[in-house]
Parts: structure tokens; C-alpha cells; sequence
């Protein structure tokens, strides 16, 4: 018996995946890319805009139809909006927060779903059905008379299940949940709860099974990492784990590099700065979200940081390491931006020299603040300040590429290219890296490359035979 996996939205959902598909194959379902072949039909699901939204809707409009031919299990995860799960309640089989994920083999039993697993067990009688012969299921799940924001246990119970990772090279390592910043545009302390920070202990034993293992790319999530630890006494702070992780990669002598995401500018400390440069296993690449250049923009997305704040983070950064690469993001045509006030945050670009900047068109969500807000910027202002600021990174960024033709870069082989001879990687700093090589052998290697072209998001190149030579951390 199949399942079948949509996952929507960030690496947050990524990760999660991860735990679902241990629960649901140790439940004895196996894995399917084919949804007609699948018996549980699950989506996690993203609420950060309509279009995942619209997705699932979509998804589960034709899941529902096959159930008229086919006896199928619907389920729905993930980042869910209290609106949105009422609806969803009347479409899904079972709609559950991530936080009850270890309660999903028994939801199954409970409701007269027998998984493959319990079947090898137990003799099949009217009781133990199997998915295939299953009671049609109309309308089960769980209905709390309010959403439920999970406690503190639920999370840990999670973070507990072992992991199958997607990638025999790149691993997520959740390391706290939830957000207590209530940025105005965001539902996420609504969807997911407030901060709690997992036990530093358990984030080391898996960064470190990670690395044993030989993992390269090793990334810290949460939606507020750096300020990892605020909510336990007990715990430490987000610079100490870094310095625990950097200690271990000096131990190990691992050569992995390790990213975390997505920090928040008022918690940047120089604590934190000063560990990324001290440790080699730390990457020098800094995500920092701007989200505006502008400080009145700042103030009503009520995001607690100011252009000052901001500046004198990226002052730190320069200072201790000078070649680390700076990403951003940002939200253009929030309500009431003014034209102004769209080329302060243009001007933010040339200030700080972003080497990638996610830029977003603001788009309103229920459960945000924002979204009883009128949402005043038409589309095409939002499309053509989305076009001005795209147009600004490419200049900014190719600047930086082009002063790298002819040197030589560490590259992370990640995938085949669309265009056949190449393969596709990525540098310490994350600039992607198209490769000039047939040989998929080595993806998921640390490669050599000679820089010979560079354009506004991307630089190409050749592999260096001899990896002796002197390469450059970028
Ligand atoms: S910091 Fe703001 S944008 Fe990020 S998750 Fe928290 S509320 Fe949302």
C-alpha cells in the first residue's frame, strides 16, 4: 500500500515532511510520486500565501472525486489558518497540527483504517480493515471548539521522531518553533504558535549524527533562530550553539557546512557574528530578512527593527567576515507604501550590496494583522516594484560575480542542469554555480571549480583537476 506526499511552502514544511513520511512508512505504507497509485493522500500545507492555499483546495477537490471510485484516505498538515482548517475539516479525511503527528497511527485505527503494518499482525476481520477495503470515511478529524496552538509537549514529541531524510547530502535540523514577534503581514504565531526552542542536547546528537554520517550541508530552522533559547531559562543561547556546533566540526574534523534560517535583525548579536567567523564549519552566508528599507514602512509591519538596528548588524558582518555573502528578503507594496517609500528600500540594496534578495509582492492573509487592512497598492505598482527591485539585485549581485571570474571556488554539486553537459551546485556563500561536467557521480561532492562566466544571480565554470590549489570561501 502507497502514500502519496504533497508538501507546500518553506523548509519548515521540508523538514516536517521529513517526520511525516517516518510515521506514515513505519506504519508500512511505502512512497509514491503517483498520486493515482497512493491509498493515504496527504498535504502539508502553507499559509504564507493564497496560491499553497489554492493549491490544496485544488488537490483535494479531485482526491474527492476519485473517492466515488476508489477507497482513499485524505489528510491535511502542515501551516493551516483557523479559517481555513474549518473549511478544510469538511473536505479532508483528518486534519491534524504537526504537533499530533505520533497520534496519526492510532487516528488511523480509530476511524476502522488498518495500516499495512497492523495487517502482517493481525488477521483482517470487519474490525481491522485495510486501506483498499476500508468504511468510506466521510467526515472525521479532529474538531476542537477553538484551533488548538500546540503546547510545549506536543512540539518536543516531534522533534522526537526520527527523521528520513530527503537527501543523502543536505539535512534541515528543526531547532525551535513557533515566533513571538507578531510582525503585522504574518500569521505564523497564529499557524504554528509561540517560540519554543528544542533541547540544545538533542540538536547537538543530530547535527552530529549528520556530520558522522558526511552530510555537507547541515541547516538550522526556525522562525526565529537567533533567538533560540529566549523561552527557556535552562537553555543557552543561540551564540552558544553555534559555538557547540563549530567546536564539534573542529572534533570531527568535518568539512560540512552549516547554515541556519531565517534569523530576525533585532536579535543579530555580535555574539552570534563572531562565532559564525570563528568556526570553519560554520558558513559564511548571512540571511538577514530587511523586509523594507524603509523605517515608517518598518513601524506598521511592526517588525521591531529599524534601517539603525539593521546597518549596524551588516557593519558587524563586514567587519568579522568580510567575504561572507548577504541574502535578504523583502515585501514590496505593503499597505500604504508609498513610491518614497519603495525607493528608500531600492536605496537599502545599494547600501548594504545584497548578493540574493527573496522579494515578495505583499499579498494580504487572514489571521495577519495586516489583512484587516486595506490592501491599497494596485497589482501593477506591486509588479513593477517588483521588476525595479528585481532589475537592482542583478546589478548589485552581478557586480559581485563578475570580480570572480578566474578564481577558483568550492562548490557543492547539487544537481543535473536543465541543459545537458551540466551539473549544478552551489558555494559556501550559496551563489548557484552552473558546472561545466557530464559526470552526475559527482552530486552531492565537493567539487573544485574555475570560474569562467558570471551573470546577475549565477556564475559558471570548470572543474580544477588538481583541488590542491588555494580556493576561495565565497
Ligand atoms: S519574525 Fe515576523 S515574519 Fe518571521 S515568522 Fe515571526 S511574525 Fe512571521
Amino acid at each position: 500500500m502507497k502514500y502519496f506526499l504533497l508538501v507546500l511552502g518553506c523548509q519548515m514544511n521540508l523538514s516536517d515532511s521529513e517526520r511525516v513520511k517516518a510515521v506514515i512508512e513505519g506504519m508500512g505504507f511505502t512512497p509514491t510520486d503517483n498520486e493515482n497509485e497512493a491509498s493515504l493522500l496527504g498535504v502539508l500545507s502553507c499559509s504564507v500565501r493564497q496560491k499553497p492555499i489554492d493549491k490544496v483546495y485544488n488537490r483535494i477537490h479531485v482526491w474527492n472525486k476519485k473517492k466515488n471510485k476508489q477507497n482513499i484516505i485524505t489528510f491535511v498538515s502542515g501551516c493551516v489558518l483557523p479559517d481555513d482548517r474549518d473549511k478544510f475539516l469538511k473536505l479532508f479525511d483528518f486534519v491534524f497540527p504537526m504537533s499530533e503527528l505520533n497520534d496519526f497511527p492510532n487516528m488511523l485505527k480509530e476511524y476502522g483504517v488498518a495500516s499495512p503494518l497492523l495487517l502482517n499482525q493481525e488477521p483482517v476481520t470487519s474490525e481491522n480493515l485495510a486501506v483498499g477495503n476500508f468504511k468510506p470515511i466521510t467526515k472525521i478529524g479532529l474538531k476542537p471548539e477553538k484551533p488548538r496552538i500546540p503546547s510545549n509537549q506536543d512540539i518536543f514529541q516531534l522533534w522526537n521522531v526520527k527523521p528520513n531524510y530527503q537527501s543523502e547530502f543536505e539535512a534541515y535540523v528543526p531547532i525551535q518553533n513557533g515566533c513571538d514577534k507578531f510582525c503585522s503581514f504574518c500569521a505564523v504565531p497564529y499557524t504554528r504558535g509561540r517560540e519554543v526552542s528544542r533541547p540544545s542536547a538533542e540538536i547537538i546528537q543530530e547535527v552530529k549524527e549528520l556530520m558522522l554520517q558526511g552530510y555537507k550541508s547541515i541547516t538550522l530552522l526556525g522562525q526565529n533562530v537567533n533567538s533560540y533559547g529566549l523561552d527557556r531559562k535552562e537553555e543557552i543561547s543561540f551564540a552558544e550553539l553555534l559555538t557547540k556546533i563549530g567546536e564539534l566540526g573542529i572534533t570531527l574534523q568535518n568539512p560540512s557546512w552549516v547554515y541556519y534560517t531565517s534569523p530576525h535583525p533585532r536579535d543579530m548579536s555580535r555574539n552570534v557574528i563572531e562565532a559564525i567567523a570563528k568556526y570553519p564549519v560554520l558558513a559564511k552566508q548571512i540571511h538577514l530578512p530587511l523586509q523594507s528599507g524603509d523605517d515608517q514602512v518598518l513601524v506598521k509591519m511592526n517588525r521591531k527593527h529599524n534601517l539603525d538596528r539593521y546597518r549596524e548588524s551588516v557593519a558587524h558582518i563586514r567587519e568579522l567576515i568580510p567575504q561572507a555573502t548577504l541574502f535578504t528578503d523583502i515585501i514590496v507594496g505593503f499597505t500604504g507604501e508609498t513610491e518614497e517609500q519603495f525607493l528608500n528600500t531600492v536605496k537599502s540594496f545599494d547600501e548594504f550590496q545584497f548578493n540574493m534578495a527573496y522579494v515578495a509582492m505583499y499579498s494580504p492573509r487572514p489571521g495577519a494583522q495586516s489583512y484587516r487592512w486595506e490592501n491599497d497598492i494596485p497589482q501593477t505598482t506591486k509588479k513593477d516594484r517588483l521588476q525595479r527591485l528585481s532589475d537592482k539585485l542583478e546589478e548589485i549581485s552581478g557586480h559581485y560575480n563578475q570580480q570572480l571570474i578566474g578564481k577558483t571556488v568550492k562548490v557543492l554539486v547539487r544537481t543535473k542542469e536543465r541543459k545537458t553537459g551540466y551539473l549544478s551546485g552551489a558555494t559556501e556563500g550559496k551563489l548557484v554555480t552552473r558546472i561545466l561536467s557530464k559526470d552526475i557521480g559527482l552530486i552531492g561532492q565537493f567539487v573544485t571549480v574555475t570560474i569562467t562566466h558570471a551573470s546577475g544571480l549565477s556564475i559558471a565554470g570548470e572543474l580544477v583537476a588538481n583541488t590542491s590549489k588555494k580556493t576561495l570561501a565565497l
